[in-house]
């Protein structure tokens, strides 16, 4: 007599209800379980309004230095390509843009148009700080005409390390901040 729950070879292996499968032998995983997707409303709006946000992020490019070099190689070289992300459309106007990318030293003279710029760009909109001399002054530190970090002028969502980052570096950054706009609530930013 046959053991308790063995399956005939010679019969093709049909999906079996959850609810009626005997044993692990007769489970199929992914054929069972059931086509409904259970979940909150609020869920699902804020899922419908971060997916398509976090894959459409239009950059402001804002080269200031040897770093662009390397953001310009991830935005234009085919073995990076940053359009497969949807990325691709580096903006030259604030008023069309939704990420900041500084990469490159920021000067004391030019603070002040770099705060002017990020006013321009719509909400919702995020700042990537791109190289060690924007997140900290880099090799210009303590200098009386470096800004000593981007984030003294306007708040920064990923910081990229490095002198200079390399273009993977650009898009680990940016996957970071996609993920973060994946996560955000349903209000915007600055929304009390
Ligand atoms: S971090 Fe290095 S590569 Fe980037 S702008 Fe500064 S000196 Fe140039």
């Amino acid at each position: 007599m046959p053991p308790r729950n063995a399956r005939d070879v010679s019969s093709p292996r049909r999906a079996i209800p959850l609810s009626m499968a005997r044993g692990p032998d007769e489970y199929v995983p992914g054929e069972q379980e059931p086509g409904v997707l259970l979940t909150s409303l609020r869920d699902l709006l804020q899922w419908a309004q971060n997916y398509p946000r976090s894959r459409s992020i239009w950059p402001f490019s804002y080269g200031l230095a040897c770093c662009a070099i390397e953001m310009i190689q991830a935005a234009s070289a085919p073995q990076y390509d940053l359009a497969r992300f949807g990325w691709e459309v580096f903006r030259s106007s604030p008023r069309q843009a939704d990420v900041m990318i500084v990469s490159g030293t920021v000067c004391t003279k030019m603070g002040p148009r770099l705060i002017r710029l990020y006013e321009q760009m719509p909400e919702p909109k995020w700042v990537i700080s791109m190289g060690q001399c924007a997140n900290s002054g880099g090799e210009f530190y303590d200098s009386y005409y470096i800004v000593q970090g981007v984030d003294t002028l306007v708040p920064v969502d990923v910081y990229i390390p490095g002198c200079p980052p390399r273009p993977e570096a650009l898009i680990e950054g940016l996957l970071k901040l996609r993920e973060q706009i994946e996560k955000q609530g349903l209000k915007e930013r600055g929304e009390q």
